[in-house]
């Protein structure tokens, strides 16, 4: 037992390492099982976790079990402080200038929107993410001066809508910034100073009910739509006048499922097409990055252009899969999981650089 602890030791420095060599870190967040969930078999978890080992998740898939090895794996019990705790050093990092991308991914109900938005007694990572940002900066006042802007926006049907704005809505496109520095911007979406923690809470249900007044049945359309929170921070040294920028991209993807496998049509069958579009050319551009191919095809959907400063060598990108623990759910878990691991294994190069 002593044996494998080391062992296990072992292997966490080496992924230390390897995770500071810029590799996208991939964790797994299990929903606890809910009353939506059902009774009897169906409902029944076949996740499983390792005693010893907090990087693995056993699935048993048609009686089946397969096994996966991510970054961290978080079982239904863990908090959204627990889960905040693991991503905080990261989020803190774009004050150092740094671009960083979290994005949830899996199927719809599997837990995605409660790790990055929460609720109003729980919030997720959004809302601990603007805080812990907005107390880091206070902190540094002295010799640094910094703003903190944040946009809230979501992309549905390849169409990219602002969320903040109060004016009619322009066709928003993405642009390359012309200084060079390789960032991205959106001319026309709305960047909101944040000042206070109350501000940080009138953004969120600004946003909020922007999303929600459009749309007649929002469950579907969150789960048809990726939403993203774009923070930027702006920092100047008061002493030497250096200036550093950095961004956080907090992404709630639309519901992985293969969805319009039937019967889809009309609108529907678009959407559903959108939505796989989008998703599948963010798994293209990780197949890419993985292969360290020459292109990186980023522009293939306003997703994965518009996260493109963000998936660079120089940016740190971390994936939560969120995984439902019933059986009924399993083809779709083994479907994410298998993605995940694939995702753990992208090494961003400095070759993944491109415009
Ligand atoms: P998704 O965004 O992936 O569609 P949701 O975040 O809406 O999924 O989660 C589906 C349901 O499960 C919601 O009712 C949510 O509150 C609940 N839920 C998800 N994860 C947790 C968790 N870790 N703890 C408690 N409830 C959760």
């Amino acid at each position: 037992r002593k044996y494998r602890r080391e062992l296990q030791l072992r292997k966490k420095c080496h992924n230390e390492l390897v995770r500071l060599k810029g590799n996208i870190r991939v964790i797994a967040r299990v929903r606890p099982i809910t009353k939506e969930d059902g009774e009897g078999p169906k409902a029944a978890s076949v996740v499983t976790f390792d005693p010893d080992d907090d990087a693995v998740i056993h699935l048993l898939h048609k009686g089946k079990p397969v096994s996966f090895e991510l970054d961290k794996v978080f079982s239904p019990g863990a908090s959204q402080q627990d889960v905040f705790q693991e991503v905080q050093a990261l989020i803190t990092s774009c004050i150092d200038g740094f671009n960083v991308c979290i994005f949830a991914y899996g199927q719809t109900g599997a837990g995605k929107t409660y790790t990055m938005e929460g609720t109003r007694e729980n919030p997720g990572i959004n809302q601990r993410a603007l805080q812990l940002l907005f107390s880091e900066v206070q902190e540094k006042a002295a010799d640094w001066e910094y703003t903190i802007t944040v946009s809230v926006t979501e992309i549905y049907n390849e169409v990219l809508r602002d969320l903040l704005g109060t004016e009619p809505q322009e066709k928003l496109e993405i642009r390359l910034c012309p200084d060079g520095s390789g960032q991205l911007y959106v001319p026309g979406l709305t960047e909101f100073q944040v000042q206070s923690v109350e501000d940080i809470n009138k953004v969120f249900e600004f946003g909020h009910n922007n999303r929600t007044t459009e749309f007649t049945n929002m469950n579907e359309h969150s789960s048809r739509s990726h939403a993203l929170l774009i923070v930027t921070v702006r920092g100047r040294d008061c002493s030497t006048g250096l200036c550093t920028i950095g961004k956080l991209n907090l992404v709630d993807l639309a519901g992985s499922e293969r969805v319009g496998k039937s019967g889809a049509e009309g609108s529907r069958l678009r959407e559903a097409q959108h939505i796989n579009k989008s998703l599948s050319a963010l798994g293209d551009v990780i197949a890419a990055l993985r292969s360290r191919q020459g292109h990186v095809p980023f522009r293939n959907s306003k997703l994965t252009y518009l996260l493109q400063d963000s998936l660079n060598g120089d940016s740190k990108t971390l994936m939560v899969v969120q995984v439902s623990p019933v059986e009924k759910n399993s083809s779709e878990t083994l479907c994410s999981l298998r993605f995940a691991e694939r995702v753990r294994s992208v090494e961003l190069g400095p070759g993944a650089r491109h415009t």
